[in-house]
C-alpha cells in the first residue's frame, strides 16, 4: 500500500501517522518528493483497516498495490490447483463436463438424464433441488426428495452429484448427498454461507454473482479458503449489462482473466448466461477456446414441459453432437474428455 501525503504535511503529523502503521506491524519505507511525501507500507497489508488511513488529515491518496486476495491468487501458488473428486480431477488437463436439468423433477427424469448426459460424455450430473427462484409462486424444488433423487440416478450411473445449496443449515444434508456443493450466483456473497462452506472439505463450485466484479468473486472465493477449505471451482455464469436479448451477458474475459489472477479451476455455464437453447453451442465453444476448465449445461428430456429454465436447455441428442464438438476443441487446448473407451456416443 502506498500513501501520498498533501503537499506541506506538518512533520509532527508525519510521524504520528508512521508511529500509528509501525504499531501494527508494517515497516515503513519513507520518499520527499518536491510535492509529495510518499509513504510505503511493507507487510501484510491485507486485513489493515484503510478508513483509519483515509479520515486522517495528512492523507491525500492511497494507493493498493496488492490484491486483497491471497489464497485464491496465482501469486502466491503459481501451479493450477487441481481438485481430484471421484474418479476425475477439474483444474488439470481433463475437461470437466457437468450435465444435467436445471431441476429435478421425478426419479424417471433424472435417471434418464443422467443415463443419457453419461452415455454421451459428461462425468458428472447437475441437478436443482432447492431452487433459488425470483418470484415465491414459481417452483422452489423437491428439496429433499430431489437430493434422494439425485442419490438414485448416482447409483444408477456412477456420475456424481452436483446440486445447489441456499443455506448454511442445509450443509449436513448437502455433505450426505452431493459430491460437488453449488453456490449459485444469488449467494455468492453470503458470507455465512461461504464461511461455514469453508469448514467442509467438498469441493464447492462458486458462481460467479450477477452484478460481481471479478476482485469480488475472488474475494468471496478467499471466504471459504480462509476458513480452511482449498477446494474452490469459479463458475462463470454471465453478468448484468445494459444488453437484454441474452438473459446475462457471457464474460468471455473473465476466464483468462481469472485464469491469470488465481490458480484456481475456471469452468463456464453457457446455459444460464445466453438464456436460450441455441447460444448453448457457441457460448461453450467459445468458453473451451478461451481456456475454460470445463462446462455447465443444462439437458432436458422435454424442454418444453420443464418445470423451470426450459428455454435454455438443451435435449439430450443436441448435447450429444455439442460433445463431440467440444471433444474436439478442447484436444487443441491440451485437455481431455473421458478416455474414449467410457463414451458410447447416444
Ligand atoms: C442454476 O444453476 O440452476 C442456477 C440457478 O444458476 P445461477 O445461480 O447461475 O443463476
Ligand atoms: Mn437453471
Amino acid at each position: 500500500m502506498i500513501i501520498m501525503l498533501k503537499p506541506n504535511s506538518e512533520e509532527e503529523k508525519i510521524q504520528k501517522l508512521i508511529e500509528q502503521i509501525e504499531k501494527k506491524g508494517l515497516h515503513v519505507q519513507r520518499n520527499n518528493g518536491v510535492d509529495y511525501t510518499v509513504l510505503a507500507l511493507i507487510g501484510d497489508t491485507a486485513g489493515y483497516n484503510r478508513s483509519s488511513l483515509e479520515v486522517n488529515e495528512i492523507v491525500h491518496k492511497i494507493i493498493r498495490v496488492q490484491e486483497p486476495f491471497k489464497r485464491a491468487n496465482r501469486l502466491f501458488h503459481p501451479h493450477n490447483t487441481i481438485i481430484k473428486i471421484g474418479n476425475h480431477t477439474v483444474g488439470g488437463d481433463e475437461f470437466m463436463v457437468i450435465a444435467g436439468p436445471c431441476s429435478v423433477e421425478s426419479e424417471e427424469q433424472i435417471v434418464g438424464v443422467a443415463k443419457q448426459v453419461k452415455a454421451s460424455g459428461a462425468q458428472y450430473l447437475r441437478g436443482g433441488a432447492f431452487k433459488p427462484r425470483t418470484s415465491p409462486y414459481s417452483f422452489q424444488g423437491l428439496e429433499e426428495e430431489g437430493l434422494k433423487l439425485l442419490q438414485i440416478a448416482k447409483k444408477e450411473t456412477g456420475l456424481p452429484i452436483v446440486s445447489e445449496i441456499l443455506s448454511h443449515d442445509k450443509i449436513g444434508l448437502f455433505m450426505d448427498n452431493v459430491d460437488i456443493i453449488q453456490v449459485g450466483a444469488r449467494n455468492m456473497q453470503n458470507f455465512q454461507l461461504l464461511k461455514e462452506l469453508g469448514k467442509v472439505d467438498k469441493p464447492i463450485m462458486l458462481k460467479r454473482g450477477m452484478v460481481a466484479t471479478i476482485e469480488e468473486w475472488l474475494m468471496s472465493a478467499e471466504y471459504i479458503m480462509s476458513e480452511g477449505n482449498p477446494n474452490v471451482i469459479l463458475c462463470e455464469r454471465g453478468i448484468r449489462t445494459f444488453e437484454n436479448f441474452t438473459r446475462n451477458t457471457l464474460d468471455i474475459s473473465a476466464i483468462p482473466v481469472v485464469k491469470r489472477l488465481s490458480h484456481l479451476p475456471v469452468i463456464v455455464d453457457p446455459s444460464h448466461a445466453g438464456g436460450k437453447w441455441w447460444l448453448v453451442e457457441p457460448l461453450a465453444k467459445a468458453s473451451v477456446v478461451a481456456g475454460a476448465d470445463g462446462i455447465v449445461i443444462e439437458v432436458h428430456p422435454n424442454p418444453e414441459e420443464a418445470w423451470s429454465d426450459g428455454g435454455q436447455s438443451l435435449k439430450p441428442k443436441k448435447f450429444d453432437r455439442l460433445m463431440r464438438e467440444i471433444e474436439v476443441l478442447a484436444r487443441t487446448e491440451s485437455k481431455t474428455l473421458l478416455p474414449k473407451k467410457e463414451v458410447k456416443s447416444w
